[in-house]
């Protein structure tokens, strides 16, 4: 069983993607590469240029991200829009999808998907919001990747967890210190699912949603 972790701050966990993000490059294992909204700078579109040939060279490269806006720390809203558009423009033409960073700002990037003539398959990462904001975003490609607030009963994750479309679930332990498999565990329990049949169902996703494929 390969329970897939699609974003982790660990390094050289199996069946894992790497979160490498602005810094340095891994040689060999599967990574996602982007700029944080945290690290952008008035010099952001050299570090991506860098980014950019990396992504479309390199088969590691599995994701761009975590890129998207944040209102409560970072640079000014129109920098953070010009980067996640880029960002999202890659992840499009490379056809991987782009793990989402969106912190108060629920609203840009709503505004940005209704304009978006050709988004990305796009992965709201660590998600803990309101159902009804997820349910806004299903007309959309806009998928939900589940992490450690799916272990407390209640949650908006696992209510969310529980009523959304299967093919637009994922799991991950982003930089908490768990297991991926005891995130497995809290969603098998939720959904009543075995935790195989949930490891199956991440990789269809994955794969239907990548050019870059996973088994
Ligand atoms: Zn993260």
């Amino acid at each position: 069983m390969h329970c897939w972790d699609i974003h982790t701050h660990r390094e050289g966990q199996p069946d894992s993607i790497f979160q490498a993000g602005n810094s340095k490059m891994v040689e060999g294992i599967p990574v996602s590469l982007g700029i944080h909204p945290w690290e952008l700078d008035f010099n952001w579109e050299t570090h991506f240029e860098k980014i950019k040939r990396e992504a479309d060279q390199n088969p590691c490269v599995l994701a761009i991200g975590e890129a998207g806006f944040d209102r409560l720390k970072g640079p000014e809203i129109s920098l953070q829009k010009a980067a996640f558009h880029a960002q999202a423009c890659w992840a499009a033409r490379l056809e991987i999808p782009l793990i989402l960073h969106c912190v108060k700002s629920h609203d840009l990037f709503l505004e940005y998907l209704k304009s978006a003539k050709n988004p990305p398959c796009i992965i709201w990462h660590g998600w803990n919001q309101k159902p009804e904001l997820a349910a806004q975003l299903l007309p959309f490609p806009v998928f939900f990747s589940f992490g450690r607030q799916l272990l407390h009963p209640g949650s908006n994750a696992a209510k969310w967890l529980a009523a959304c479309p299967i093919d637009r679930v994922f799991f991950e332990t982003d930089d908490s210190e768990l297991k991926i498999e005891s995130i497995y565990q809290a969603a098998s329990l939720i959904l009543q699912l075995p935790e195989a049949r949930l490891a199956e169902q991440v990789i269809a996703n994955w794969n239907t949603i990548s050019k870059r494929k996973i088994s």
